[in-house]
């Protein structure tokens, strides 16, 4: 197989009028009319779980969308047998026909698929129709692709063979299933997680973000669509710690693939380190969690691309990207201009259902996530920080929270540390002279390290901004607002509290999920033991 001419899947832009916006429109009234029903899949069959939980829209919570099949401890286990017993047969299959498989869900999602999926990323994550498709359509294809594209350049890393001896790796799939946990905000992750390691041969027990349960259930439709075979990936929604421990428990647990908060990476790989005398070898833990991303501007920046970057950065998708422009630092002679040009644009920005085209902003995905954000919000002014826009939230029919600018006077305050997880920018005001002394600051403020971007036109200053926040974040940008990383373009992951920074989307997460075994085959193996130092004494 050779498919090096793949390219990114381009965007659609669902102008009023065109054939894709129709498409989706029907799609979204589909959803309207018919209530889905969730269940587990585990060895390809369908199951009811122990119970089922109600899914709701987040920007019309009276509107249930469907039940969600909740697993407990023993279908998890059942869900564990299954992948442990696809393992053997999914392994030995070669890696051509295991690709054509992830390449054909690729293609079903280009074009018959799209639109069912960016439905149910709207109606269920409360994405706008440009998120949804940059998301559920582009960024996963891309994955789906990409993905095949790097484990063959990947399995063409072999070893020098002489004239006397053949050496090879054998990429073989851990010993063992992997554990895919994924978060709610990227329909894209949800299904990379699953399947970047059931590419490379290994077999999975995924368990879904609830609220993105039905994006996430359309994911695993398609990819049986698309002759996925049965068990190899095993779709358990659930109770986190339930699904969680009995997964853990399992001798043949080989590796973890998350997204999510660091707080609950932390927790599972605790419990990894608990079981690890119990597992037949030493899991693969990749995660990657929280952000706290910066924006940094120079006295040379320009303030209206700058504005234009932070609100962008700050508050699409609602602020909920782990990439999202969560503070910002402005020197004070650019601060009116920038603060006048952002201010001005958010008295333009529509936020309200997402089915509606012409919004900018959906709600937040439920009802834990409206309450944290808004005691942030309602902490701040208690800290003396200013809010100079937004603020409010209303949460009468879906779970949304204005816009808000934060100016804080504290660069250590809890909104420029914390990582919020909604639509909150936190502004730090310095000094021009102090540029050297905020460089540091930006670095040591905040655990994470996910992404960042320094804004400047002066080149030196984008010089020493780049050296001095080498290690401050995963993914950096000159001149650019800190989300949108592209599969291919952009490897994306962060470190410290940021995850294990194993850039999904590239070869460096696909070496994560082979166990290589070298193979040395010699062609006329010696006759005696002596060598020739030794004389006539051999
Ligand atoms: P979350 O940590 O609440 O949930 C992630 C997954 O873990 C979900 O499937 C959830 O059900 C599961 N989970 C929750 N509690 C658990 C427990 N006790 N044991 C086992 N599993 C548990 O995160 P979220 O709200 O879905 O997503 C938001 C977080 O994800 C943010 O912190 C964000 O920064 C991070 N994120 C990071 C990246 C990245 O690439 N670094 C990408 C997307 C999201």
């Amino acid at each position: 197989m050779n498919i090096s001419h793949i390219a990114n899947e381009p965007i659609l832009d669902y102008r009023p009028g065109s054939g894709e916006r129709r498409c989706l429109e029907k799609a979204l009234d589909a959803l309207r009319v018919r209530e889905s029903q969730i269940p587990l899949v585990i060895g390809g069959q369908r199951k009811s779980g122990a119970g089922t939980r109600a899914l709701h829209c987040p920007h019309d919570h009276a509107n249930r969308l469907g039940m969600v099949a909740q697993a407990d401890e023993q279908m998890t286990a059942a869900a564990v047998q299954a992948a442990v017993a696809a393992q053997a047969e999914w392994a030995a299959t070669p890696f051509d026909e295991r690709a054509a498989i992830f390449l054909r869900a690729a293609e079903l999602l280009s074009g018959p698929w799209r639109q069912t999926l960016n439905a149910a990323t709207m109606a269920g994550q409360s994405k706008t129709v440009h998120q949804a498709e940059i998301d559920s359509a582009c960024e996963l294809i891309d994955f789906l692709r990409f993905n095949v594209a790097f484990a063959e350049r990947l399995q063409q890393l072999q070893p020098l063979s002489t004239n006397g001896a053949l050496n090879r790796l054998d990429y073989r799939p851990l010993e063992g299933f992997v554990y895919a946990v994924t978060p709610f905000n990227f329909t894209a992750i949800g299904g990379n997680l699953p399947c970047a390691p059931a590419l490379m041969g290994n077999t999975v027990v995924w368990k879904p973000a609830f609220a993105a349960s039905l994006s996430n259930y359309l994911i695993l439709e398609l990819l049986e669509a698309a002759g996925l075979p049965p068990g190899v990936i095993n779709f358990v929604p659930g109770d986190s710690a339930a699904v969680s421990a009995a997964v853990l428990r399992s001798p043949d647990f080989a590796g973890l693939h998350f997204t999510g908060s660091t707080a609950v990476f932390d927790g599972l790989w605790q419990q990894v380190a608990q079981n690890l005398p119990t597992y037949r070898a030493y899991p693969r833990l990749i995660g990657e969690t929280g952000g706290k991303d910066f924006v940094l501007a120079h006295a040379s920046a320009e303030p209206e691309t700058l504005s234009v970057a932070l609100l962008r950065g700050a508050f699409e998708y609602q602020g909920q990207k782990c990439s999202a422009a969560s503070r910002a630092y402005i020197p004070a002679s650019l601060w009116p201009r920038v603060k006048q040009c952002l201010l001005d644009a958010l008295a333009t920005v529509r936020m309200g259902d997402v089915s509606d085209f012409g919004m900018f902003m959906g709600a937040l995905i439920d009802r834990k996530a409206y309450d944290r954000v808004m005691r942030y919000i309602d902490r701040a002014s208690v800290q003396g920080s200013t809010v100079l826009a937004g603020g409010r939230g209303d949460d009468r029919i879906g779970y949304f929270v204005e816009p808000t600018v934060i100016e804080a006077s504290d660069p250590k305050a809890d909104t420029m540390r914390e990582e919020i997880f909604g639509p909150v920018l936190s502004v730090y005001i310095y000094p021009d002279a102090n540029w050297k002394e905020v460089l540091s600051l930006v670095d040591r403020t905040s655990p994470y390290s996910l992404t960042g971007a320094v804004f400047a036109n002066d080149r030196q200053a984008i010089n020493e901004a780049a050296a001095s926040l080498r290690f401050a974040a995963g993914n950096f940008y000159v001149n650019d607002k800190p989300t949108g990383a592209v599969v291919g373009q952009q490897p994306f992951g962060g470190a410290r509290r940021s995850g294990t920074n194993d850039k999904a989307g590239s070869m460096l997460n696909l070496q994560r999920w082979v166990s290589p075994r070298t193979v040395k085959e010699t062609w006329v193996p010696a006759r005696h033991y002596a060598y020739p130092s030794m004389g006539d004494a051999g």
